[in-house]
């Protein structure tokens, strides 16, 4: 039996305003070659100069991760010749990443899995190639170049591919409720690396490894991994030695194939960024850190399960966003219990903001979601009849009050006696002197409560019913 290792490098592009070392535009989604200065196509005497918010990123997410950060910082140079690298070298960190070790906590098959972290180092993108299918030219863009980045390296802690993409999910979702990227795959800015190796079962060393580029989807991830750990045994089995090298994984073909032999690290001769100073992070510094609280998203799941009682798969859309899981616990804090809330959220508001394209908060009023709860919650209104037949209509009119607009829809029994006990109660509770003169016997007042009522009903209320009831109201007393 084989046992299949897995070892990730993580490139994550951070939403800062501006690049890594210059002040181009930090956004590569425009015309090609339109962010680039001098500084970004590498003219001679032109000088890096470094950006707070790229550090301040970078010490966000060691911090929170529970990494050790370095105070003494300083970067190097990786030097290799590329068309989409004018300077010819990228600046990196080598021998001394910012911070080291950390652990990420994940979901994996219902269980919590914890990795370690190797490191986690300060970097800049290169430009983007794109390649003529017949070979005969390739176009550059520089607008990626420079572009801030963090590279997490974990250790070779992953048995499957599934863990390998639950893992993923889960850090992509770290980054996103950190606000230090928006953790896109498929776009780009969340790129993996994936080592892989096998090795008998049980067995203390690890084989040899083969490294799968540049994955930018998590199921291409997985099924990587599975088929490279498969081609690996068969030629293991076959009495054939597993070489180190490079590879690409074809989602079509779903094969992995030979990029390049592992070049040494010698090839790159890394040395000390010389245009750039030592980086001192003081005491203050790291202390304005570690003195944000920052939620993980694994810790908003546990939450909503062991605290709130959720599904898993509740718990799950609930944190997908933090603004989700925040809004949640926020309203969720004004009520006994907050099962109507849950599937309101997940089965109604969400879907809505999605296909209108706005933000939850944009969306959300709360005082008016707990009125529309409180309607489902005290049976005045069906469920289904609330989410069929109230929920669209309060949508698109913001004017209306829920309680008038589920009348005027016929969704409130003009029987429900309770609530019609409640507007009688309400119109002689605003009109005392009216009352007061009713009592003293100017019966033809009862006209004007009753078209008070009338009104706060949406019309909906049986006039006999109600005059019986406000005449005998009225009388009390
Ligand atoms: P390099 O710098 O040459 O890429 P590292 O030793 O820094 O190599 O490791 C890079 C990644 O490869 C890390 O994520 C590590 O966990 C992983 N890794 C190292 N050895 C193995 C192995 N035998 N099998 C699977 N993954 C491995
Ligand atoms: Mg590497």
């Amino acid at each position: 039996m084989y046992e299949t290792v897995i070892g990730l490098e993580i490139h994550v592009q951070l939403n800062t305003q501006s690049k890594a070392f210059c002040k181009d535009q930090n956004s590569f989604d425009e015309a090609v070659n339109t962010n680039i200065s001098f500084v970004s196509l590498a003219h001679p005497g032109t000088l890096p100069r470094m950006n707070k918010s790229h550090i301040e990123k970078a010490v966000k997410l060691g911090m929170a991760l529970g990494c050790d950060i370095n105070q003494h910082n300083f970067f190097d140079r990786k030097n290799y010749f590329y068309p989409d690298l004018p300077k010819g070298y990228q600046i990196t960190q080598d021998k001394e990443p910012f911070c080291r070790q950390g652990k990420v906590r994940y979901m994996s098959e219902g269980e919590v899995r914890t990795i370690t972290l190797h490191h986690i180092h300060m970097e800049e993108d290169a430009g983007k190639s794109t390649h003529d299918q017949d070979g005969r030219y390739s176009l550059v863009d520089i607008n990626r170049a420079g572009v801030p980045l963090l590279e997490i390296v974990t250790q070779p802690d992953f048995r499957s591919g599934q863990e390998v993409s639950d893992f993923l999910a889960e850090l992509q979702k770290v980054v996103q409720y950190l606000d230090i990227s928006d953790g896109n795959m498929e776009e780009g800015s969340f790129r993996c690396d994936c080592n892989v190796s096998v090795r008998k079962t049980g067995s203390p060393e690890l084989g040899e490894r083969c490294e799968i580029k540049n994955m930018n989807s998590r199921r291409y991830a997985k099924n990587a991994i599975e088929y490279e750990a498969k081609r690996q045994i068969d030629i293991i089995e076959q009495g054939g030695i597993i070489h180190r090298s490079t590879l690409l994984y074809d989602p079509e073909k779903g094969v992995t194939k030979l990029m390049r032999k592992k070049e040494s690290e010698n090839d790159y001769r890394y040395f000390p960024e010389p245009d750039l100073p030592p980086l001192f992070f003081s005491e203050t510094f790291l202390e304005e850190f570690s003195s944000q609280h920052q939620t993980l998203p694994i810790d908003a799941y546990l939450l909503l399960r062991e605290t709130y009682h959720l599904s898993h798969s509740d718990a799950e859309v609930l944190t997908e966003a933090k603004e989700t899981f925040a809004f949640f616990i926020h309203l969720s804090e004004k009520l006994s219990d907050s099962k109507d809330l849950c599937d309101l959220l997940i089965l109604k508001i969400l879907p809505h903001v999605r296909k209108e394209n706005i933000r939850l908060h944009n969306f959300a009023r709360d005082t008016e979601i707990l009125h529309f709860i409180e309607l489902i919650s005290s049976g005045k209104v069906s469920k289904s009849a609330a989410y069929q037949h109230l929920f669209l209509p309060w949508t698109t009119d913001t004017t209306q009050d829920i309680t008038i607009l589920a009348m005027s829809k016929g969704l409130i029994q003009s029987d429900d006696q309770s609530f019609l006990d409640e507007l009688i109660a309400e119109v002689i509770e605003s009109n005392p002197g009216k009352v007061a003169e009713y009592r003293k016997g100017k019966k033809g007042l009862i006209g004007f409560f009753m078209g008070q009522v009338m009104q706060k009903s949406g019309g909906k209320t049986d006039p006999k019913i109600l005059q019986n009831k406000m005449e005998n109201i009225l009388l009390q007393n």
